[in-house]
């Protein structure tokens, strides 16, 4: 026992005497009074987590004049907690940089008065906007509300200001004046930026550009013990609450933080994406946002402000390490002592530790499967379009990257009226959903989808509306599958069914489709349009003396060269044998068909090379033009074919037009 203590001595003092180790005082401007919006800057301190990396904390909550970028700016706090606006400060020379987002979603929203219906209600009415609601601003504009058009007054900062009509809508965040409006029972409304694609990031980690220089491993470790503080704020939120109360603050009740823990704890939105997590396209959508309602110029760089998180900490992380691994020494010796008394604890923890363990390989074997499979697996929020998790595979399918992806809504790469008609689907959908008849359908489309190059991919999409029980909001769970050869094949399939397999050309079926529309077509503009019967001379003679299949070869050439005597509007149709027809789908008159007819002749009557063949044909070509020789399929088809037999009764290789022709 005495050599245990002496040596917990020597570590104690080891660990002690190395100057590195001594904890460094920085501070956290908080941007409010304390509350459970900044729980997890409470439980990183709480639970060690800076002590760990050797940082002593001092979080400071904000009064009304605060202003946290100053603070931070002016060296009073290293660390501060921000809103989207820091790209605003940024924009006018304030050099600060966005380390982490916590909250993925604004909590922003306007409330209004049971009497206002939608938006617009409100143009002549009384708003009470925060100053920094730019949100607000961006999304009045977006649904076509002009500033001007309403009156605007001083914020009262509480939930009376609606309720005791002194304006008929207020800016607030979500888990606050709810809180008051369901005390009071007050039936208020709710309109949210995100309904207008609006979706900024809710409050972040920030420092500065001076900070960042001077101390690199220390933000990098501020930045993770904080984040870590974050992740178990989320899973212990009552133990955080008991904290606030006992030793920040009780200017708010435990019901009203419990409340405000409901609210926030979805807009972290910890499932499948890390706390912390910044996406550059969401940044610069928020830029973007900012630069329609004037308040940012166009493309705005956004290189220095956001923090590169990917680099590894290695000085903070031996440091870390070192203090890890003396701790470790500490806690195993006095562990021995203690595990030899108490055999029954120990094995109780190896059993949870094979549990956890098992659960862990559990979970990595399921992300390697996902993150490996050709299907894209995803979860999308239907409010904003957006996807909240989509698998690696998506890169292969379209070419976008996993970030890329995350970045807009997914209407953004769906060619436009595909996008129109699923947005509509997918609204649909949701309804049936939240009445709660149809929480089991499966959906599934067939949707072309751009990919990065333009191109098209085909994708089947099976998907499900989920409650996400963790955080209470609707997602959209599915798996897209590539199904473009599937596609393909049916294309396939159709082009066989409506084309000649030896030429190419359009069949019979084919043809009587084109011909229908060309007829609808001539009756409303008034306008012609020809048809020809066309028949090779003694084809059957070359049959016989060369064999079917330069038979064949020549019908083949000669389709060709007929393709090369029309315009891309008419149709070339080979109808069996040597029996082709021609639709030209406007004509001026009979003579502009005979024109083309002639011009077919002559190029079939040039001699054909090919497997050292020189053949030489004619042909026998009868036409009917429309409405004059019929107005509908049946009889024109007639006609024609009557005019052919009378070219080729008139000794063939000629051009026959029906009867007297084209009376004008
Ligand atoms: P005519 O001037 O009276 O049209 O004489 P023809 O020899 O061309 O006789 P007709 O048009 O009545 O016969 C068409 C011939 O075309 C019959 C057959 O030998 C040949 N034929 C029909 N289908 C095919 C085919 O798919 N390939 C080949 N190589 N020949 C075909
Ligand atoms: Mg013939």
């Amino acid at each position: 026992m005495k050599q245990l203590y002496s040596r917990i001595f020597s570590i104690l003092i080891f660990f002690t005497s190395i100057p590195a180790f001594a904890l460094e005082d920085i501070t956290l401007q908080l941007k409010w009074t304390h509350a459970f919006q900044f729980a997890g800057y409470y439980a990183a301190l709480e639970q060690g987590y800076y002590r760990e990396v050797g940082l002593q904390v001092n979080i400071v909550e904000a009064s009304p004049v605060t202003n946290p970028v100053q603070e931070v700016l002016d060296g009073k706090a290293q660390f501060g907690v921000g809103t989207s606006s820091l790209l605003l400060e940024r924009a006018a020379g304030k050099p600060v940089v966005v380390l982490a987002v916590v909250f993925q979603q604004s909590p922003y929203k306007i409330f209004a008065s049971p009497n206002i219906h939608n938006l617009h209600d409100l143009i002549g009415k009384r708003i009470m906007l925060e100053p920094q609601s730019n949100e607000i601003i961006a999304y009045l504009k977006k649904e076509g509300i002009p500033l001007e058009s309403i009156h605007q007054i001083p914020h009262s900062f509480d939930a009376d200001g609606l309720m005791n009509g002194d304006a008929e809508a207020i800016s607030g965040y979500i888990s606050n004046e709810p809180y008051y409006f369901q005390l009071a029972h007050y039936p208020y409304q709710t309109f949210s930026p995100r309904s207008a694609g609006i979706d900024f990031y809710g409050d972040n980690l920030f420092t500065s550009e001076n900070e960042l220089r001077k101390h690199p491993e220390r933000v990098k470790a501020f930045r993770a013990a904080s984040l870590r503080g974050w992740q178990y704020a989320k899973e212990h939120h009552d133990e955080v609450i008991d904290l606030i109360l006992s030793k920040y603050s009780k200017l708010n009740s435990r019901d009203y933080l419990d409340f405000e823990s409901d609210q926030m704890i979805p807009l972290l939105q910890p499932n499948l994406i890390e706390i912390g997590y910044m996406n550059r396209n969401r940044w610069r959508h928020i830029a973007d946002t900012y630069t329609e309602i004037g308040l940012l110029p166009r493309n705005f760089p956004l290189d220095n402000f956001i923090y590169d998180a990917t680099e590894p900490d290695l000085i903070w992380f031996y440091r870390g390490l070192i203090i890890a691994l003396v701790l470790s020494g500490i806690i195993t010796s006095v562990a021995l002592y203690i595990l030899r008394t108490n055999r029954k604890l120990q094995s109780s923890l190896i059993k949870l530790s094979t549990t956890q363990d098992a659960l862990s390989k559990s979970e990595k074997h399921y992300r390697f499967i996902v993150d490996n499979m050709r299907d894209v697996v995803w979860i999308l929020d239907p409010e904003t379009l957006r996807f909240r998790y989509t698998s690696p595979s998506i890169e292969q399918f379209r070419g976008f990257s996993v970030e890329e992806m995350m970045g807009m809504p997914m209407d953004n790469v769906l060619p436009p009226p595909e996008a129109e008609a699923l947005k509509q689907k997918l609204h649909g959908y949701l309804k049936e959903f939240l009445s709660g008849n149809y929480t089991d359908k499966i959906y599934v489309e067939e949707l072309p989808m751009l990919r990065k190059d333009g191109s098209v991919v085909w994708g089947e999409v099976i998907a499900k509306y989920y409650r996400n029980e963790e955080t209470g909001q609707i997602e959209l769970h599915g798996v897209t599958r590539d199904i473009s050869e599937r596609k393909a094949a049916q294309e396939e399939i159709k082009r066989l069914a409506t084309h000649d397999i030896l030429t190419g050309l359009p069949n019979r079926m084919l043809l009587n489709d084109r011909l229908q529309q060309a007829l609808i077509a001539t009756r409303r503009d008034n306008s012609h349009g020809a048809l020809m019967f066309l028949d090779l001379d003694k084809f059957k003679q070359i049959n016989d003396s060369l064999g079917h299949d330069i038979g064949d070869n020549l019908l083949k050439h000669a389709a060709t060269r007929m393709l090369e005597c029309v315009r891309e509007s008419d149709t070339v149709a080979r109808i069996g044998g040597d029996e082709f027809i021609v639709l030209l789908r406007t004509v001026e008159d009979a003579r502009d068909a005979i024109v083309v007819a002639e011009k077919i002749r002559f190029a079939l009557s040039q001699p054909f090379e090919f497997a050292s063949h020189r053949l030489s044909i004619s042909c026998s070509i009868g036409i009917a033009i429309y409405p004059e020789h019929g107005i509908d399929s049946v009889e024109l088809s007639k006609n024609a074919d009557i005019a052919m037999y009378q070219a080729k009764e008139s000794g063939r290789d000629n051009v026959r037009l029906f009867e007297q022709g084209l009376k004008t």
